[in-house]
C-alpha cells in the first residue's frame, strides 16, 4: 500500500492508522454539490479490505487507548472540540459544498460537533462504577469499561454533527473506533479524523473508511474486530444492521427516522406556535430525523392557524445564499422523493396549502431546491401523515380535543420527537407523559442539546445518545465480587 497523503482538495483516501491511504489504481465515487448539481468532492470507494485493515489499525491502538487516564483522554477531546471550533468557518465551508446547506446552518451544526467534544472530553474522568452492600464478607463494585473498537456508521444529513455525537463519547470511555460515513458527504469527516491526531489523538484511535453501505458498511458490521456498533440512518437500513449485529450477538445501537407530530392547542402562544412549528419542520429544509413534520392543531383554530401558517411558509427564503431558511435537498434521489411525495399528496386529494413545487431558484442554480410545502384536508391515514419525507413538507391534521390529539400524534411507526403548545402547564405534563415519543418539547422545536439524551421510541431507534446517559451505550458493565475472610 502506497502511503501518500490525500491527492489534493478534491480527492479523499481513507484514514486509517494516522494517515490518508491512496492507491494509484483506486476506485473513486462521486459527490455532489447539492447547490449546484455539480460535481464536486471525490472520496475512494472501499472495500471490505479496506474495512480489514482500518480494523486492525483500531485494534492495534486499542491497549494504549485504553490505558490512558481517562483525564487524558479528555484532555484531547477538549483539544478537537476547540480546535474544531477555531476552524469552524474551513470546516463549514467544506460542508457546505458537501451538503449544499447555506452556511450560517453548517456554522450552527459544527458549532455544536465542536459542543460533543468538549461535552464528552469533559466527562471522560466522570465514569463511575457502584458498591454494592454484600454485607461484611464479601466486596462487590461495578466498572464501565469500554467495548472495545466499536464502529459506526452515518447519514448524510448533518455529517459532523452526527458524527461527533457518536465518536465523542466512544473516544471518551476508550474506545478506538471505525466509522463509515455516507459516501455522499465524507470529507468534513476525512478532515476531523486528521485534525484529531493533529491535536493528538494516537493514530488508529479513529479511522475513516469511506464507500457504500453495501461495500463497506456490512463488511464493518459483520467483522468480527468489531464489538458494538452504531448506527444512524433510516428504517431500512437499521432493520438490516439490527440482523447482522444479532447474527453476531453483538449490541447494536440504531438512530432511526420520524414523522413528529407538533401539537398546537387552542390556549397556546398562538404566534410562537406558527413560528415553532416552522421552524420544526423547515429546519435542515426538514432533512432532519426530528423534523415536526406532523402538525395536529385545535379544530377551534384550524382555520385562522392554518391561513397564518401558509402566509408565512410562503414568504421564506429558498437558496443556496447564506441566510437562506431552505437549502437544496442533499441528494438527487431525495429531490426525486420529495417530487414523488407532491405527486402522492394529489392522488391522496390533499389539499395544497402553500408550495408543492420545485423551487424557482432550481432552474437558475441548478440545485435541488424545493419550495417549502403545506397541505391541509389530510387524514392520519394517509401515505403523507405516516411516512417519512425527509423534506420541508408539513401536514396539518385538526384535532377535537386532546385525547383526540394524543390518539392521532400516536399513530405512527416513529417515536423520535413530538412538541406541545400550550400556555397551560398541566396540561403539558399530562400530554408530555402520554405521547410515545422519546422527546418532548414544550413551546419549542425543535429543542436539543449535546446534554440532552436524545433517542427514539418505537421505529425510531433502539439506545439512547447524547448526554451522560450516552457514557453507558458506550460502556460494558463488569461487577467484580471478592470473598472478604473473616478474622478468626
Ligand atoms: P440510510 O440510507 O439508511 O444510510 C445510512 C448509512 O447506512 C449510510 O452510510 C449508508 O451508506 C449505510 N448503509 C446503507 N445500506 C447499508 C447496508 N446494507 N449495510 C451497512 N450500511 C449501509 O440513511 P440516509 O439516507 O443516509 O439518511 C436519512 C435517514 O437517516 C432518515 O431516515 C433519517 O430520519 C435518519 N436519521 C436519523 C437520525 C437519528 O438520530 N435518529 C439522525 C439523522 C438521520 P451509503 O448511503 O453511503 O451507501
Ligand atoms: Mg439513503
Amino acid at each position: 500500500m502506497e502511503n501518500a497523503d490525500k491527492i489534493n482538495d478534491e480527492i479523499w483516501g481513507h484514514y486509517i492508522d494516522g494517515e490518508f491511504r491512496v492507491q494509484p489504481d483506486d476506485a473513486w465515487l462521486q459527490e455532489y454539490n447539492p447547490g449546484t448539481g455539480k460535481p464536486g468532492y471525490r472520496v475512494k470507494r472501499g472495500c471490505a479490505e479496506d474495512v480489514d485493515q482500518a480494523v486492525a489499525g483500531a485494534q492495534k491502538a486499542l491497549p494504549e487507548w485504553r490505558r490512558q487516564k481517562p483525564l487524558d483522554r479528555g484532555r484531547i477531546l477538549i483539544r478537537i472540540g476547540v480546535t474544531l471550533r477555531e476552524r469552524l468557518v474551513e470546516f463549514s465551508r467544506a460542508e457546505n459544498l458537501e451538503t449544499g446547506k447555506p452556511m450560517n446552518q453548517t456554522m450552527g451544526d459544527l458549532e455544536a460537533a465542536a459542543q460533543y467534544f468538549e461535552f464528552y472530553g469533559g466527562l471522560a474522568a466522570g465514569v463511575e462504577g457502584d458498591i454494592i452492600d454484600l454485607g461484611n464478607e464479601r466486596l462487590c463494585y461495578t466498572r464501565r469499561e469500554p467495548y472495545g473498537t466499536v464502529g459506526i456508521i452515518l447519514p448524510w444529513n448533518a455529517p459532523l454533527n452526527q458524527a461527533g455525537r457518536s465518536i465523542a463519547p466512544g473516544l471518551a470511555v476508550g474506545n478506538t473506533i471505525v466509522v463509515k460515513p455516507s459516501q455522499l458527504t465524507a470529507v468534513s469527516l476525512l478532515m476531523l479524523a486528521e485534525m484529531a491526531v493533529e491535536c493528538g489523538l494516537p493514530p488508529g484511535v479513529l479511522n475513516v473508511v469511506t464507500g457504500s453501505g453495501s461495500e463497506v458498511g456490512t463488511p464493518l458490521v459483520e467483522h468480527p474486530g468489531i464489538s458494538k456498533v452504531y448506527f444512524t440512518g433510516s428504517v431500512g437500513v437499521g432493520k438490516k444492521i439490527g440482523h447482522m449485529a444479532a447474527e453476531r450477538i453483538i449490541p447494536a445501537t440504531l438512530e432511526l427516522g420520524g414523522k413528529s407530530p407538533n401539537l398546537v392547542f387552542a390556549d397556546s402562544d398562538f404566534n410562537a406556535a406558527v413560528k415553532g412549528v416552522i421552524s420544526g419542520f423547515t429546519s435542515n429544509a426538514g432533512q432532519a430525523c426530528i423534523a415536526g413534520t406532523r402538525c395536529l392543531v385545535d379544530a377551534s383554530i384550524h382555520d385562522e392557524f392554518t391561513q397564518e401558517l401558509g402566509r408565512q411558509v410562503a414568504q421564506l427564503s429558498v437558496g443556496p445564499q447564506k441566510d437562506a431558511v431552505i437549502g437544496p435537498m442533499i441528494t438527487k434521489g431525495q429531490f426525486d422523493t420529495v417530487k414523488q411525495y407532491f405527486s402522492i399528496a394529489k392522488e391522496e386529494n390533499a389539499t395544497l396549502l402553500t408550495g408543492g413545487s420545485v423551487a424557482k431558484i432550481a432552474e437558475t442554480t441548478g440545485g435541488w431546491f424545493v419550495e417549502p410545502t403545506v397541505y391541509t384536508d389530510v387524514r392520519p391515514d394517509m401515505r403523507i401523515a405516516q411516512e417519512e419525507i425527509f423534506g420541508p413538507v408539513l401536514v396539518v391534521i385538526p384535532f377535537k380535543d386532546e385525547a383526540d390529539a394524543v390518539r392521532i400524534a400516536n399513530d405512527s411507526d416513529f417515536g423520535l420527537a413530538a412538541g406541545i403548545w400550550t400556555k397551560d402547564l398541566s396540561r403539558a405534563h399530562r400530554v408530555a407523559g402520554l405521547l410515545e415519543s422519546g422527546q418532548v418539547f414544550i413551546n419549542q422545536y425543535p429543542a436539543t442539546s449535546v446534554e440532552t439524551p436524545f433517542g427514539g421510541y418505537k421505529k425510531s431507534g433502539i439506545g439512547r445518545e447524547k448526554g451522560r446517559i450516552a457514557l453507558n451505550d458506550y460502556t460494558q458493565l463488569k461487577t467484580v465480587v471478592t470473598r472478604i475472610e473473616q478474622a478468626e
